[in-house]
């Protein structure tokens, strides 16, 4: 069995991002530049941000944090939204979610503009990946494409099993892996909580691929051997003995998986770092595809 290293993989990108930014800045160029809304002081969002913040800085992007009362009208949002959309120094920008319930999560992801839509989750970005036309790819499934890719884990022909159907990982996953591409170019099953034998349709898997958020919820016995693991799931686990009383778990049960798979990706330190580092990928191509959609 072989780790599928998301943290190394993504301290590689990000050198290799802030190596194409030194030499932008060196031709006098102009370094990409992400922007975030935060609205609220949900604790789980704002520790993602500034992850997002302190790695622009890392390689060298400038990032704008704009944060917003918890109670702000869905107007005033959408009327940021729309500043950030004309604004020409700002190459691209995210909406953190999950938004108060008083905001339709819809509407604010139809006012983005999708040259700028680097968490790639518009109708209009979702259209063009299905159709393999340059877009913003969402982070989780470009992050999990990427190391694919850079393990040279070979997909074509393979039979790939998603299970989860979400719009920003399941479902997204599920086209990607079957389009005609390298990573692709797989038979897809996507699976979700109506599958009622899904227990054989894993054990069909060459490359299973969990995203429900269920902890350890694939043991062993429902993986075929030598099959590539892909495990995105991250719960926190209550657990005392952890200075921050809860560990991270995944939707794998990795001792019993990684004992039959020839590739599994740990939690912490596999889907995780991967997709920070794709929404980096993505503000250096938001500026690179300028004048392009
Ligand atoms: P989500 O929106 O909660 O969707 C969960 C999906 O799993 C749904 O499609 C659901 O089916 C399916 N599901 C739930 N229980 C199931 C079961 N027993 N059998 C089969 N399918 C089942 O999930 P998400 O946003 O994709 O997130 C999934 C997990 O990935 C979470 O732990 C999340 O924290 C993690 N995540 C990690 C990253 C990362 O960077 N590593 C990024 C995003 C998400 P139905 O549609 O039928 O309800």
């Amino acid at each position: 069995m072989q780790l599928l290293d998301g943290k190394q993989t993504a301290e590689q990108i990000k050198a290799e991002i802030a190596q194409q930014v030194a030499e932008i800045k060196a031709a006098g160029g102009k370094v990409p530049h992400l922007a975030a809304i935060l609205v609220g002081n949900d604790g789980a969002s704002e520790t993602y941000v500034n992850a997002k913040v302190l790695d622009c800085e890392q390689v060298g992007f400038d990032s704008t944090l704009i944060r917003l009362p918890e109670d702000v009208s869905e107007a005033a949002l959408l009327a940021e939204i729309a500043k950030l959309n004309e604004n020409d120094d700002i190459d691209g920008f995210i909406v953190q979610v999950p938004l108060p319930a008083h905001i339709d999560e819809t509407r604010v992801t139809l006012t983005i503009d999708p040259a700028k839509d680097v968490d790639g989750f518009s109708p209009a970005s979702v259209g063009r990946m299905c159709l393999s036309l340059p877009t913003f790819i969402s982070a989780t499934p470009n992050g999990i494409m990427e190391l694919l890719k850079r393990y040279k884990v070979e997909t074509s022909g393979k039979h790939c099993v998603v299970v989860g159907r979400s719009n920003i990982v399941g479902t997204p996953m599920s086209i990607l892996m079957s389009r005609n591409s390298n990573p692709g170019n797989s038979t897809v099953t996507l699976v979700h909580s109506r599958t009622p034998n899904m227990v054989e349709v894993c054990r069909s898997a060459d490359i299973l691929i969990v995203a429900i958020g269920k902890p350890d919820f694939v043991t062993g016995d429902m993986v075929k051997d030598g099959a590539v693991v892909i495990d995105v799931g991250i719960t926190r686990v209550p657990d005392e003995t952890r200075p921050r009383g809860f560990r991270l778990t995944g939707d794998v049960d990795f001792a019993s998986v990684s004992e039959k798979c020839s590739f599994i990706t740990p939690v912490p330190g596999g889907v995780g770092p991967m997709t920070r580092a794709s929404l980096l990928q993505n503000t250096l191509k938001a500026q690179q595809l300028r004048g392009q959609f």
